[in-house]
């Protein structure tokens, strides 16, 4: 099987595992237990805190370790928004989940609108902050792989003094991010998109910023979020996302390249259209919409020829809706059903791009329906 769904997870890397297991045999204890093994255990926690810190440029304190990237979400907009949210259109639904509740309890929610592109509107982004506490703006789009400009979201946040959240779960490990010398205040990622395990993640908290704790109980992560420590899964998401971010250098131009040639073999099928083609994007996101055509039929087709890919967010799969995300770019609900995602990952080699490149154009041609191409 060709995998191409990393942007729905990853398999977890060998050398995540094998770090994993001492926490998942001899390290057992409670690492908020006084004695010998709890203390052992509270080291392995620490220790994956440092290497978080130094793969994100932060300080290890200001990191709460969650279950994953939809609790850092949901942490970092409910324990921080009380009158009036800022946020986009096309955020994950980890995000717009919690911006929802939010608004049903009374919270103003605005969501800032993107262009063709993807690209956020900055200057409705610059009117909307006015009077806000909080503004969540994603760092790369998880449907097309978009980047936002963080430097310039977060200089209007700054101008209006409103604390800024990204949710970096695609990006992190996938582009550089240096985060405590961005003008951001809270980020979020999750160890599973990165070779890391499922339900872990974090959510890195700038020093100074007063956050109401969403789970509470005991006084873990600094009163943060209460709940003993996911050992295992933090020890698996420091050894991840350390992994990923020293690769980088190479695998960004790599998988860059891998995801340059599927989209020129894409491009050469009539009536396809590569999302956010314009706008600067995460090295391993292609999102493909064919003309005629209904992505859960591509998506079946491909998986029958032995290659596994999403029609959009995993979360939304298995619904006939439009992506939201690609209704927000202006795609006409039509050509937003024909939409594929190919997400590469460190697994993915150059002779299986060459594979699916070669796939693709039959499969367009076998799941089209004439009678649905535009003029
Ligand atoms: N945010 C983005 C952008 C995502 O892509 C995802 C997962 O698909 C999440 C949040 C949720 O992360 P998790 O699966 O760790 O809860």
């Amino acid at each position: 099987m060709i995998y191409l769904d990393a942007n729905a997870t990853t398999p977890l890397h060998p050398a995540v595992m094998a770090a994993m297991m001492p926490a998942l045999r001899e390290v057992f204890a409670n690492p908020s237990s006084v004695h010998k093994p709890g203390q052992d255990a509270r080291a392995l926690v620490d220790r994956a805190r440092e290497q978080c810190g130094a793969a994100l440029g932060c300080d290890p304190r200001e990191i709460v370790f969650t279950s994953g990237g939809t609790e850092a979400d949901a942490l970092a907009v409910r324990g921080l928004s009380r009158r009036k949210l800022v946020t986009t259109a096309v955020e994950h639904p980890a995000v717009l989940g919690a911006c929802a509740e939010l608004e049903r309890a009374g919270v103003e929610v605005v969501r800032v609108q993107v262009d063709r592109t993807g690209q956020l509107d900055l200057t409705a982004l610059d009117t909307a902050l006015e009077g806000a506490d909080l503004c969540s703006a994603m760092a790369a789009n998880n449907e097309t792989g978009v980047i936002f400009p963080l430097r310039e979201i977060g200089e209007l946040c700054r101008k209006h003094r409103v604390p800024f959240h990204t949710d970096a779960v695609q990006a992190a490990g996938k582009m550089p991010l240096r985060i405590r010398e961005l003008p951001i205040d809270l980020a979020s990622c999750s160890a599973h998109k990165l070779g890391g395990p499922k339900g872990a993640g974090l959510l890195w908290v700038r020093r100074g910023l007063q956050l109401a704790p969403v789970q509470v109980g005991g006084h873990q992560e600094r009163g943060r979020r209460g709940g003993t420590e996911n050992v295992a899964g933090i020890v698996g998401l420091g050894e991840a996302l350390e992994r990923a971010c020293a690769a980088l250098a190479t695998e960004e131009p790599r998988l860059a390249g891998l995801r340059d040639r599927l989209e020129a073999a894409a491009n050469r099928i009539p009536g396809s259209r590569v999302a956010g083609a314009g706008a600067a994007r995460v090295c391993n996101t292609s999102n493909v919409a064919f003309e005629g055509c209904e992505g859960e039929a591509l998506l079946a087709a491909l998986d029958l020829a032995g290659v596994a890919i999403s029609t959009g967010s995993a979360c939304s799969s298995g619904t006939l809706e439009p992506s939201p995300v690609l209704l927000a770019m202006g795609y006409p609900p039509e050509l937003a059903r024909g939409a594929v995602r190919f997400s590469l990952w460190s697994g993915t080699t150059a002779e299986q791009i060459q594979r699916v490149c070669e796939l693709l154009p039959g499969v367009v041609e076998q799941t089209r329906n004439p009678r649905r191409i535009r003029g």
